[in-house]
């Protein structure tokens, strides 16, 4: 009999959500995308980056992050310490929404349980939100209340802060920060970027070595 590690199993379930998100009709976004891009990297990692939804290249090749804001990605993460192949990058959406639009509350509702899976199989112990959407979603969902005059979540109130997320059984930490596409012409903000990916840094090094519990 054949023994069935841990990995392999991680591996098996994530194989199993994208089959499905392959499949997938649960909302508008399936008629319109080239591919379905359910996310891509090591499924062991401790580390989970969660974008907004896959653009343009990201549709074409079905992997995420792949056009100009992934290249200023690569960048930030080695500012991390970090490189691609080490860490699992999704999106909340899995089909791209045409012309780049933001997503709809309702696209949100019907993708983000395909997200939720590959949280649980992946259990990370940080979880990076690149923009809005993601962060605001992925607070939400981990029980993270953030006070704001608007009512949704302010990117540049929470960036760069650490939550303590609680998600079906599962403790991790959450930092949010822009989305890398906003720093590509705006030079304060890929500054801050930069400076929120020292941080990851600190704080993956901080995990691996034991002097942050979560
Ligand atoms: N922007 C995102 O949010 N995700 C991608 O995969 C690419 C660009
Ligand atoms: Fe399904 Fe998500 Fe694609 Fe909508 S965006 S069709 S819910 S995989």
């Amino acid at each position: 009999m054949s023994h069935v590690t841990g990995l392999e199993e991680k591996a098996r379930a994530l194989a199993e959500v994208a089959e499905e998100v392959a499949r997938c009709r649960k909302c508008r976004l399936w008629s319109s995308r080239t591919n379905p891009v359910p996310g891509h990297g090591n499924q062991d990692s401790d580390v989970m980056f969660i974008g907004e939804a896959p653009g343009y290249n990201e549709d074409l090749e079905g992997k995420p992050f792949v056009g100009a804001a992934g290249k200023f990605l690569d960048q930030l993460l080695g500012i991390a310490g970090l490189r691609r192949g080490d860490v699992f990058i999704t999106n909340v959406l899995k089909c791209r929404p045409p012309g780049n639009r933001d997503p709809l509350p309702d696209e949100v509702e019907a993708c983000s349980p395909y997200l939720d899976r590959q949280i649980s199989i992946i259990r990370p112990k940080l979880v990076v939100c690149l923009g809005r959407h993601s962060a605001s979603y992925v607070l939400s969902r981990s029980g993270v209340r953030v006070r704001s005059r608007s009512g949704g979540t302010s990117i540049s109130a929470v960036r760069g802060q650490v939550f303590k997320a609680r998600f079906e059984g599962l403790a991790f930490l959450v930092m949010p920060t822009y989305h890398p596409a906003a720093g590509l012409y705006n030079p304060k903000l890929k500054e801050i970027l930069m400076e929120d990916f020292a941080s990851i840094g600190r704080v993956v090094k901080g995990i691996r070595e034991g002097s942050i519990l979560i």
